[in-house]
Order: C-alpha cells, then sequence, then structure tokens
C-alpha cells in the first residue's frame, strides 16, 4: 500500500491524526498528536523506525514531553486505512504488543510502544552476551574448578547454564 493521501481518523481514540512527513526516508507517518499519540504505520514502514540506530527523530520529536489521552489498548482497533479489524501481534520485546492489519499490513503503535521497541532490540543483542558472561563470573569461576576457562569463558560447559537460563527470561 502506497501513503494514503487525506487524513486518517485514529482507531484508538477516533481524533483526526496528523501527517508527518520523514524527509530522510520520504514517507508519510501518521500521528494522533490530538488525541491519544499512537502512530500508524503503512505497510513496513515500522522496518524503518524499529531498531534504535536508525533515526527516528521525525517521529519522537513530536510526540515528547506531551500527554495524551489514555486509552485501552486491548480493545480491537479497525484499520484506518481499509476499515479491516485489526489483531494484536507481539512485537517481539517482552510486553509490547502492537496492532496489525491483515489486509493492508498497516501497524497501529500505542503512545510509548514505538520507544519500548528500539530500546528493547538494543538491550537485547548488545547486552545479552555480557549478563551472561557477568553472572557466570560472580557465582561459579571459582568454586568450581573453571578458572581454566578465565580467558575464554564462552568454552566452559558451566556458562552454559546461565546462557539457558537468561534466555528462557528474556527471549520468551
Ligand atoms: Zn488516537
Ligand atoms: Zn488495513
Amino acid at each position: 500500500m502506497s501513503d494514503t493521501k487525506e487524513n486518517l481518523v485514529c482507531p484508538a481514540c477516533g481524533n483526526t491524526m496528523t501527517k508527518i512527513y520523514d524527509e530522510e526516508k520520504g514517507i508519510n507517518i501518521d500521528i494522533c498528536l490530538d488525541g491519544c499519540g499512537g502512530i500508524l504505520f503503512d505497510n513496513r514502514e515500522l522496518d524503518k523506525f524499529d531498531e534504535n540506530i536508525e533515526n527516528a527523530d521525525t517521529i519522537l520529536k513530536e510526540i515528547k514531553n506531551k500527554t495524551f489521552q489514555e486509552v485501552d489498548s486491548t480493545a480491537t482497533r479497525i484499520c484506518p486505512a481499509c476499515n479491516t479489524p485489526m489483531v494484536k501481534m507481539g512485537a517481539g520485546i517482552a510486553g509490547v504488543e502492537i496492532d496489525y492489519c491483515n489486509v493492508c499490513g498497516a501497524k497501529f503503535l500505542d503512545n510509548g510502544e514505538l520507544e519500548n521497541i528500539r530500546n528493547g532490540i538494543k538491550a537485547d543483542i548488545s547486552n545479552i552476551d555480557n549478563i551472561i558472561n557477568n553472572l557466570y563470573q560472580d557465582n561459579l569461576k571459582d568454586i568450581i574448578g573453571d578458572k581454566n576457562y578465565n580467558s575464554v569463558i564462552k568454552n566452559s560447559p558451566r556458562r552454559q547454564f546461565f546462557e539457558n537460563l537468561v534466555n528462557s527470561y528474556l527471549k520468551k
């Protein structure tokens, strides 16, 4: 689907959404600036903003430090682009569920979810090895004769114990 031309009605609060043009990426994003702060991304547009290294300043500066209307994020939303009921979908980050339109591919994020997705991805990928190594070094390396693995702790079979533990917590 290409960018919609006319202003859309927010699927969460019913207010008219504002089009924000992102020059760098050449696309319009619909944001509910006068209502709940929700953001609608057309098909695949979210992929351009969902990682911390990607520039999302155009969007973030619009919503930063603003207070938005509270909405029920569990309610079923109707896609404002094609009128289809949207489905809830995990975003790969603990506790974040977004609304997805199976027909046109639009994704609706409640206020705060974009920041959570961007920060969550960063934490998961860049810090997970450090968390595991620290747990291992704090708890096991001296008491069970693992000193030989100090230089290459990834080789320790006992480190695997912490890797499994962390994975079962963080990658649910
Ligand atoms: Zn809204
Ligand atoms: Zn749709």
